[in-house]
């Protein structure tokens, strides 16, 4: 037996959710490929120019496809929060887009037909909750990335009795490296709870999962933060605050989707802030639920401005909570009366 395959059965042997993880592993790795090759094919300057949002619409729903008919096949009873349903797809005016997702979900699954790639899409419509076991995707998370040739993810997390236990993070242009942009790119990352966080080379699947770990940065000064590229999704100006409050010195690492909660999982920065930009806003569970096992199996917390934790348990949003904060679990507590302070939320 090869290192390789002593590694994967020791990590059977302790997992609770080998069947699950192991699906779910196939079924991210297959739609981080069905999303490579749309963004090379159909984002052009051209669709950027234009701000052409099909190519995203097109990886959207074939990744959801792709994904929601693994998971059907293998665990027919256990439902999926999607962010995607194919309600929009099945109008006519959108026959053409269809087209092409049908075309893209056939060069990975080619058996499937169209009514049941659509089928698979619209198993996303479950509404979360308390009890039992559900998953969670989201098929592309960091559209607005994917479309700029940038940063994006494919997340997938078992919620089982409103607790993430499983998450799949794939990360397909995240250098393998944090440290080198110009290395090989593609990430996947694995966690499960109680068993820790791996990290897997996208295309190199004959290399072992490697293990990962938040820093252990003590001084708030020395640690870096990484923010949404998109001053939309989070105050950049409060978080810039924060910085100074806690006299961080370098500048925000700003990359778009769930890449952040991995950044902070290896170590590539610290912090994470996802500070609200508009009242009433309620972060979605697709948004935060692979990524948030992936850091506190590094060893790092997870909590909402308020350092409240992140309930996953009543239905497709987070509507108790409010923003996020990402730490290493050192600076937790520190980051948090920072934020709370620059919100004025102590009052
Ligand atoms: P990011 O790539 O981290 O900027 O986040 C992308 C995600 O932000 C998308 O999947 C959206 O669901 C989510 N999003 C959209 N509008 C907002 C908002 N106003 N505040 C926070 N997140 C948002
Ligand atoms: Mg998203």
């Amino acid at each position: 037996m090869c290192l390789r395959e002593m590694i994967q059965r020791i990590e059977e042997t302790m997992s609770t959710y080998s069947s699950e993880r192991e699906v779910a592993i196939k079924a991210v790795i297959k739609a981080c490929h069905l999303c490579r090759t749309v963004q090379k094919n159909l984002v052009s300057e051209e669709s950027v120019a234009k701000k052409d949002k099909s190519p995203v619409t097109v990886a959207d729903f074939g990744a959801q496809a792709v994904v929601s008919q693994a998971l059907a096949g293998a665990f027919p009873n256990v439902p999926l929060v999607g962010e995607e349903d194919a309600a929009q797809l099945r109008e006519a005016e959108n026959a053409e887009v269809l087209e092409k997702v049908v075309a893209n979900v056939q060069q990975i699954e080619p058996e499937l037909n169209q009514d049941q790639i659509l089928a698979a899409i619209d198993r996303g419509t479950f509404e979360g909750g308390p009890t039992g076991q559900h998953w969670t995707l989201d098929p592309i998370d960091g559209t607005k990335g994917f479309l700029r040739n940038d940063q994006y993810a494919v997340a997938l997390a078992l919620i089982e009795n409103g607790q993430v236990v499983l998450g799949i993070l794939g990360c397909p242009s995240l250098p393998v490296d944090g440290k080198n942009f110009d290395g090989p790119r593609g990430c996947l990352f694995i966690a499960e709870k109680g068993c820790g966080t791996t990290m897997r080379v996208l295309d190199d699947p004959n290399a072992a999962d490697q293990p990962i770990q938040v820093t252990d940065i003590a001084d708030a000064s020395q640690a870096s933060f990484c923010e949404s590229v998109e001053s939309a999704h989070s105050s950049q100006s409060d978080s810039a605050q924060v910085a100074q409050l806690l006299k961080i010195a370098v500048p925000p690492y700003r990359i778009d989707s769930q890449c952040k909660y991995a950044a902070v999982g290896r170590g590539d920065a610290s912090i994470y802030l996802r500070l609200p930009t508009r009242k009433g806003y309620e972060e979605k569970i697709w948004d935060h639920a692979a990524g948030s096992i992936v850091i506190t199996e590094a060893g790092g917390r997870v909590t909402d401005v308020r350092g409240k934790d992140l309930d996953f348990s009543i239905g497709r949003t987070l509507r108790d909570n409010l923003g996020v904060i990402v730490t290493n679990g050192k600076l937790h507590d520190e980051v948090v009366s920072a934020v709370m302070q620059v919100l004025d939320l102590n009052g």
